[in-house]
């Protein structure tokens, strides 16, 4: 299972391209478009999870590589990652693949349990604009072909594919200053976000 986890707020073209490049690299594996109800780590979302789950499933209906899924809505309390791994674990064979930009990627080992992380899941890492690189954290070893990811967990895949310069935190500054952020994300969460009027704020 390829599960590409996030605060989604909103989903936009960074993390779509992303996704369409992680289920290319990986021979055509569908990937599980995964909003976190709780993020830790980070300020708390803008949008409450209801609107964040709507956008990633009319994110999702465009693209034929991505599911949303909302098994992460399901735990009580904040979201971990580690424990949202150990417990799709038992469904995924061992083959467990947790996708991420590189800006998460260098601040993995101050996730909750992070000692825990290599034993249960593999990491494919997208490499956002101006990242700075990162060590590959304790425990885990670094593959340069990204299928070998499936092989095992406590692996890691750096992808050579720059991704796009776009970010949650940009489209909504833009939206609150009026700005046109079309290009940034589909049309139709964007219109999501002007029926429901999220970010004007
Ligand atoms: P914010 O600006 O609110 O922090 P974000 O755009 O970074 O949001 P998140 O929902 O926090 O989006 O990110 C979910 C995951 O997607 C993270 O692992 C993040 O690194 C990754 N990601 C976000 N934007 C991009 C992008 N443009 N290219 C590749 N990965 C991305």
């Amino acid at each position: 299972m390829i599960v590409f986890g996030g605060t989604f707020d909103p989903v936009h073209h960074g993390h779509l391209q992303g996704a369409r490049h992680v289920s290319e690299t990986l021979g055509g594996t569908t990937v599980v478009l995964m909003p976190a109800p709780v993020p830790q780590l980070r300020n708390a979302p803008e949008a409450s999870f209801e609107h964040r789950w709507q956008m990633s499933q009319l994110a999702c209906e465009q693209e034929e590589c991505l599911v949303a899924s909302c098994f992460e809505n399901q735990r009580k309390g904040p979201t971990r990652t580690v424990e949202t791994l150990q417990a799709l674990s038992s469904e995924s064979d061992g083959k467990l693949v947790w996708v991420l930009g590189s800006d998460a990627f260098s601040n993995i080992s101050n996730w909750y349990r992070f000692e825990e992380l290599p034993s249960v899941a593999s990491l494919f890492v997208l490499v956002r604009p101006f990242a700075k690189q990162s060590c590959i954290p304790t425990g885990f070893m670094q593959v340069y072909e990204a299928p070998r990811l499936l092989e095992r967990p406590g692996l890691v895949y750096v992808s050579r594919t720059k991704m796009l310069n776009v970010s949650a935190t940009i489209i909504r500054v833009g939206i609150r200053n009026g700005d046109d952020v079309s290009q940034m994300l589909p049309q139709e969460i964007l219109e999501h976000i002007m029926q429901h009027r999220l970010y004007q704020s």
